[in-house]
């Protein structure tokens, strides 16, 4: 049992115990509910990001298609409202069956009957219109009239399949010069199929089409194995190496188009591509029907997504990219950071109440408990601990077999006192007594009030002999105290623990001694004998 100058260094610890303890908790709920309260709002935010994405992409794949659907009518139409006739039919007939004069000569003809037509349809981004006679050799290109007589047939699988099936074959090619989606049409003349025709748009013309909420920019990343491949070797100027993966070029035409209004300027996408780090090259490389990319340069969020785009063999041959900026991103984070925010402080504050509230609560339990083991008066450890204590001792001192001693002691003629100076100078005797005492002891010994003006002290692991020192260094202590005007002196009696002894009869001879200094004149110590 701790001494009162100590206790009060206990009970300091307690309650700097008791705040460390309502920080743990409220810290705790408070860790709880942020990290729940996050994972909450993050997951909100991670879905309706998402959802964004979603909608903007199959938003911009849907009206990619739509205007595709558009200028694939489109050029049927233009087939059979100019191609599509008998003149021209017929003319494509006597190519094939003339010699290279008659060629020439048609194809002279033919390029001016239909030059018209070319001129308009280009002003429509309608990029091929070119004819070639059966087996795939090239009779007369608009977009290169002087290029002709070649077999492009190892090239162009859509021809070879209309000269195959004499029925029209649309989808993505690629060509000796340009890249398009094209419509091959089959050119028969009285039932001999004289030659074929293609009507070709590129990737520009369809999104020239499309409507542009948000600012974008587009390219087409096609393989450069393929180009290599494909492309004439002075026609590969059409392509350019591309920031974002080195298997892969740019088409010029398209990344060069003339830009509308709402276009992400190129040094913007020069960013974004360089911000396309490895990790999404090799999503790339690993072939995706549809990745999509968030992207953020200078506080701006773009979305970057690649459609696969499959040739007319279904076969994968590149990408097209499309880049929009994506302000409903910004917002959503904005939203998400503001509420955690909002909620982090109420959470704060939630978790500054719990921590008072606990603190007040372990410091009132703490204050019930230590008035139940306490005297009020002199704030020593009461009869009843002092007694839990005791038997404590006793058990561990017969174990042990350790030496115990107790020290009982009654001030002399305090009711002389208290009549004479009135009871609140004798409360302030008590006290002090008490501090006079507890200061002349070590901290493993136990002192407590025993009730009135009587106190008692357990020596553990001490022997009669220095219990009896002990007492009498007490008493001359009490003797010679000068805080007050009368002299206080005190009656001792030492027992020490016997092998047959109960905490009663302990204390029993304790008191008795106590009665035997008394009896012979107070102010003295009187130990009971010694056993051995
Ligand atoms: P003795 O030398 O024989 O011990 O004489 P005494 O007067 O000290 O003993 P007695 O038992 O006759 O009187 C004890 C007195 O102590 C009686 C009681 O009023 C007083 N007392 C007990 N508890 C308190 C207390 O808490 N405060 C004050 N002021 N007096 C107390
Ligand atoms: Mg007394
Ligand atoms: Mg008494």
């Amino acid at each position: 049992m701790p001494t009162s100058s100590k206790q009060h260094r206990v009970i300091k610890w307690r309650s700097l115990s008791s705040k460390r303890l309502a920080f743990l908790v409220a810290t705790s709920v408070f860790l709880f509910l942020s990290g729940m309260s996050f994972w909450v709002g993050f997951s909100n935010f991670t879905t309706q990001k998402q959802h964004l994405i979603n909608y903007d992409s199959s938003h911009e794949m849907n009206s990619f298609n739509a205007s595709k659907k558009a200028l694939n009518i489109h050029a049927k139409t233009i087939f059979q409202t100019s191609i599509y006739k008998d003149d021209i039919f017929k003319l494509m007939a006597k190519a094939y069956h003339g010699n290279t004069q008659v060629k020439d000569k048609v194809r002279t003809e033919l390029y001016h009957k239909l030059q018209p037509i070319y001129q308009l349809l280009q002003l429509e981004h309608i990029r091929q219109l070119h004819f070639h006679l059966p087996g795939g050799i090239s009779f007369l290109r608009f977009h290169r009239p002087e290029k002709y007589g070649d077999n492009i047939s190892s090239v162009r699988y859509s021809i070879v399949q209309v000269n195959k099936t004499k029925a029209p074959i649309s989808g993505f090619e690629e060509g000796r010069i340009f890249n398009g989606f094209r419509h091959v049409f089959p050119i028969i003349y009285k039932d001999e199929l004289v030659g074929t025709v293609e009507i070709s748009f590129s990737v520009d013309a369809i999104y020239e089409l499309m409507t542009h909420s948000n600012k974008e920019f587009y390219s087409l990343l096609l393989k450069k194995d393929l180009v290599k491949e494909k492309v004439f070797s002075n026609e590969r100027q059409n392509y350019a190496p591309s920031a974002i993966s080195d298997n892969f070029l740019v088409d010029r035409a398209v990344e060069g188009m003339k830009s509308h209004i709402n276009a992400i300027p190129k040094n913007r996408i020069q960013q974004i591509n360089n911000a396309l780090n490895g990790e999404f090259l090799k999503q790339l490389d690993r072939q995706c029907q549809s990745c999509n990319f968030m992207i953020n340069v200078d506080q701006t969020y773009y979305l970057v997504n690649f459609f696969q785009l499959k040739n007319i063999e279904q076969k994968p041959v590149g990408y097209i990219v499309n880049y929009q900026e994506e302000p409903g991103i910004k917002l959503i984070t904005e939203n998400f950071l503001q509420h955690l925010l909002i909620n982090e402080l109420l959470l704060f504050i939630i978790s500054l109440l719990v921590f008072f509230f606990i603190r007040n609560q372990i410091r009132q339990r703490r204050l019930l408990h230590k008035m139940a083991r306490t005297d009020n008066l002199t704030g020593l450890p009461n009869r009843s601990i002092f007694k839990r204590a005791l038997n404590e001792n006793i058990k561990r001192s017969n174990k042990k077999q350790w030496p115990l001693s107790l020290i009982f002691f009654d001030i002399d003629h305090f009711k002389k006192i208290n009549d004479t100076y009135g009871h609140l100078v004798g409360d302030k005797v008590l006290k002090k007594v008490a501090r006079h005492i507890e200061d002349g002891l070590t901290h493993k010994d136990i002192f407590a009030r025993w009730g009135g003006e009587e106190f008692v002290i357990l020596l553990p692991n001490t022997n009669l002999q220095d219990a009896e020192k002990v007492a009498e260094r007490l008493r001359h202590k009490l003797e010679t105290m000068t805080d007050f005007d009368m002299q206080i002196t005190s009656s001792f009696g030492v027992s020490d623990l016997r092998p047959v002894d109960t905490a009663e009869s302990l204390m029993q001879r304790g008191d008795e001694m106590l009665y035997h200094s008394k009896e012979h004149g107070r102010n003295r110590v009187t130990a009971n004998p010694a056993i051995h």
